[in-house]
C-alpha cells in the first residue's frame, strides 16, 4: 500500500501487557486518511459509551498525518486523541517536533493505547520491534533527565521520546505531552490521560524514508525544494522565521484584542516589556524547528539573571507570553520565560496553567479566595513570584494547585460565586490569548470545537478581511469571499463553515498550521498536489475539505453521544461585555448575532441547529451514513 503511510497501527494493551499490529486498508484510509480522522473514529467506535476520562478503558490514540513525514516544511504534525479528563467531551491536541515523523519511518500509522500497567512503564519502537519495558525508576523524574535515561538504557542517542513529566503522573487535567523537551500536545489533558495508564513514554525510532511510502515521489521532493525556498520569500513564513509566534504581541495589543487581567482588558499599559524586541533582546538564543521545516518557527531561550531559564525545553510562544504576561498583569519577561520552562518541565500546558492562574488572581482580587486559601500568597495581578509558585503547586497538586489543577470550570464550580464569571473556558477547556471581541470567527471556533476552546478551529477572520491581501488572495480557491473580522452574518457563518474544514484537513493529513495558506505561505493547489503525490488519488480541494469535514463530524457525534449540546456551544459571558480600554474599548461580541450566526453555521454544516447533530442527508454525503445509525440507537 504505497499512499504515504503503511497502514500499520500498534495496539498496546497495557493491563495484560499485550502488544497486537492490525492493518489498515486502502479503502478505510480513503475515508479515514489519518491524523484526527482516524483517531476520531477510533475513539467513537471503541470506547464504550460514557468511559470516564480515567478509567483504564478511555482509549489514548496517538496517529500521525498521512504527510507527516514527509520531506517539506511543516508535514510534522500527529494527533493525540482521547476522552479529556478536562472537559469530558472529544480530547484532541496536535504536535510538531520530531517524534510523529520518526513514528512514520518506523513504519506505523498510529499507536492505541488502553488498559492500566500495573506499575510505571514506557513502550520502546524501533522499526517493527516493540516492547514494553519497566520505567519504575523515571516516575516522577523530569523529562530531560528521563529522556537521557531511555537514551542510555535502549542505547541509542537519537530514539525519540514522547512523555509525560510530574503533571501528567500527577493527573492535572490539562496536562501535555513533550516531545524532544520542546514540543507539546497541550490542549485536553492528554499528559494526564497518559499518566492514569501508568505510561511514562514512547520512543521510536525508524528507518523507512517517507518518500519510499508514496504512490509518486518526485512532485513531493520537488515540493520540498520550492518552499524551502520561499520561506524567505513569502511574508508570512518570513516573519514567522524572524520573529515566530511572539511577534504577534505588539500588533495584538495594538489592534486592541491582546487579552490583559484574564480577558477584562484587550490592551497592556507596559506591552513594550513583553513584546519582541524585548524578547530578542533579553531572552532570545537560537532560532529552532521541527522536523524538515524550514521556517524555523520555535525559539530557543535561556536567562542568568533574575532568574534562572535552561535552554534545554524551548522559548516561549505568543500565547504563552501573553498567558503568563498581560492577562496575569505581568510584564517581567523573565519571569515568563521561568514560567514556561516550568510547564515544559512538568508538561503542563501553558494556555491553562497560565489561564487558571489569572483566574485565580482575579478571584483574589474580588475576595472570593483569600490569604487562607492561598496559603498566603498575594495573589494580586502583577505578582510574577506568586504566578510562578502556582505553577509548581498546580504540577504538584499542592495546596491551592490541588484545586487549580482541576481547571477553571471545576475550581469556579468549588469556589462559587462570581467566580464562575471568572472562569475563561468553553466546555472546560481554558481560552487561548485571541479576544473574539476584535475577530468573531475566532469566537465561533472557541464556542463550537468539540475539544472546547481552541485557536487553530479554523483560520482567523483577519486573514480572510481584506480581498488585496496576500492571505486572503490565497484562500480564493476555497471559496471564501473578504468578511470584515468582527461581521457576524450569513456570509461570515459560510466563510466560517469552509475555513473549520480546511483547517480539519490540515490535521488529517497532518500539516502544520503555519504551513497551508491563508495563513501562510503553502498554496491550495499545492497541498492537493501532495495528497495526490502521495497516495495516487485523483483528489481536488473540495475532496480534501470533506476530508476535514467528516472528521470533525465523527468528533461531533462523539460529543451527541456523550450528552453534549447546543448549550456547551458558547463563549464565557465576558466576551459579550465591552472591553474596558484599548482600541476596541466598548466593543463586545453582540450576543443576538452571535447567536443567529451560529445557527447559520450549523445549517451550512448540516447540522440541526438545535441539537447540533449532523443530518442523515450529511453524513450520507459525506459517506458516513453509519454515524446517523449510531446516533439514532445513542
Ligand atoms: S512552522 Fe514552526 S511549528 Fe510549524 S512545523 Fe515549522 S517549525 Fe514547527
Amino acid at each position: 500500500m504505497r499512499i504515504g503511510t503503511t497502514g500499520k497501527i500498534l495496539r498496546v494493551d497495557l493491563t495484560r501487557g499485550a502488544l497486537r499490529v492490525e492493518q489498515l486498508d486502502e479503502a478505510f484510509y480513503r475515508l479515514y486518511p489519518g491524523g484526527r480522522a482516524l483517531a476520531a473514529y477510533l475513539l467513537l467506535r471503541e470506547l464504550p459509551p460514557h468511559t470516564e476520562p480515567f478509567d483504564p478503558e478511555n482509549i489514548l490514540i496517538l496517529a500521525n498525518g498521512l504527510l507527516t513525514g514527509a520531506p517539506f516544511s511543516t508535514a510534522t504534525r500527529f494527533t493525540a486523541v482521547a476522552r479529556s479528563p478536562l472537559t469530558r467531551a472529544f480530547g484532541e491536541s496536535e504536535a510538531g517536533g520530531y517524534w510523529g515523523p520518526e513514528l512514520k519511518m518506523a513504519g506505523w500509522e498510529a499507536i492505541v493505547i488502553t488498559g492500566r500497567a500495573e506499575q510505571p512503564v514506557y513502550l520502546s519502537i524501533r522499526d517493527d520491534r516493540a516492547e514494553i519495558r519497566d520505567a519504575r525508576h523515571l516516575w516522577g523524574r523530569e523529562p530531560a533527565e528521563a529522556q537521557a535515561s531511555i537514551r542510555e538504557e535502549l542505547g541509542d542517542k537519537l530514539i525519540r521520546v514522547l512523555q509525560i513529566g510530574i503533571g501528567g503522573e500527577n493527573l492535572v487535567r490539562f496536562a501535555a505531552l513533550t516531545n524532544e523537551l520542546r514540543h507539546f500536545n497541550g490542549r485536553s489533558g492528554m499528559g494526564a490521560v497518559m499518566g492514569s495508564k501508568n505510561l511514562k513514554a514512547i520512543a521510536v525510532r525508524g528507518t523507512t524514508r517517507y518518500l519510499d511510502l508514496t504512490q509518486n515521489p518526485q512532485p513531493i521532493a520537488e515540493l520540498g525544494r520550492v518552499l524551502a525556498k520561499r520561506v524567505r520569500e513569502h511574508p508570512q513564513s518570513w516573519d514567522l522565521q524572524d520573529k515566530g509566534t511572539p511577534g504577534l504581541v505588539g500588533s495584538l495589543n495594538a489592534s486592541g484584542i491582546l487579552p490583559t487581567r484574564n480577558f477584562h482588558q484587550g490592551a497592556f499599559e507596559n506591552v513594550d516589556k513583553v513584546s519582541w524586541d524585548a524578547y530578542e533582546k533579553e531572552l532570545l538564543t537560537a532560532r529552532r524547528s521541527c522536523y524538515a521545516c524550514a521556517v524555523r518557527c520555535k525559539r530557543e531561550v535561556a536567562v542568568n539573571d533574575r532568574y534562572q531559564v535552561s535552554d534545554a525545553y524551548g522559548g516561549p510562544e505568543y500565547e504563552t507570553v501573553d498567558g503568563f504576561g498581560p492577562n496575569c498583569g505581568i510584564d517581567d519577561l523573565q519571569a515568563i520565560a521561568k514560567a514556561n520552562e516550568l510547564c515544559n518541565r512538568f508538561t503542563l500546558d501553558t494556555i491553562s496553567t497560565s489561564s487558571v492562574i489569572s483566574f485565580a488572581m482575579e478571584c483574589f482580587e474580588h475576595g472570593l479566595i483569600g490569604l487562607k486559601e492561598t496559603g498566603g500568597i498575594d495573589l494580586h495581578f502583577g505578582n510574577a513570584a506568586a504566578m510562578l509558585q502556582l505553577v509548581e503547586l498546580i504540577a504538584r497538586r499542592q495546596g491551592i494547585g490541588d484545586l487549580l489543577a482541576e481547571g477553571t470550570r471545576r475550581a469556579a464550580e468549588r469556589i462559587g460565586g462570581d467566580a464562575r464569571y471568572f472562569a475563561m473556558q468553553v466546555k472546560g477547556q481554558e481560552l487561548p490569548m485571541h479576544d473574539p471581541r476584535g475577530k468573531v470567527g475566532v469566537g465561533i471556533g472557541y464556542a463550537i470545537n468539540e475539544a472546547g476552546a481552541d485557536h487553530l478551529t479554523a483560520a482567523h477572520d483577519p486573514m480572510v478581511a481584506n480581498p488585496d491581501s496576500i492571505s486572503f488572495k490565497s484562500a480564493l480557491p476555497l471559496g471564501v469571499e473578504a468578511v470584515p473580522a468582527r461581521e457576524l452574518s450569513s456570509r461570515k457563518a459560510r466563510n466560517y463553515a469552509i475555513l473549520e474544514n480546511w483547517n480539519s484537513a490540515e490535521k488529517v493529513v497532518g500539516l502544520c498550521f503555519f504551513g497551508p495558506a491563508p495563513r501562510s505561505f503553502i498554496q491550495v493547489d499545492e497541498v492537493v498536489t501532495a495528497v495526490r503525490a502521495a497516495t495516487g488519488w485523483e483528489v481536488n480541494a473540495r475532496d480534501i475539505l470533506r476530508i476535514g469535514e467528516r472528521a470533525t463530524n465523527l468528533a461531533r457525534a462523539f460529543n451527541l453521544r456523550e450528552g453534549f449540546s447546543r448549550a456547551e456551544d458558547t463563549l464565557p459571558e465576558r466576551l459579550f461585555q465591552p472591553l474596558e480600554n484599548g482600541a476596541l474599548q466598548g466593543v463586545a461580541v453582540p450576543k443576538a448575532e452571535f447567536d443567529q450566526t451560529m445557527t447559520e453555521v450549523y445549517r451550512h454544516k448540516g447540522w440541526d441547529p438545535e441539537t447540533t447533530a449532523p443530518t442523515r442527508a450529511r453524513l450520507r454525503e459525506l459517506d458516513i451514513e453509519w454515524v446517523a445509525d449510531w446516533l439514532e440507537q445513542a
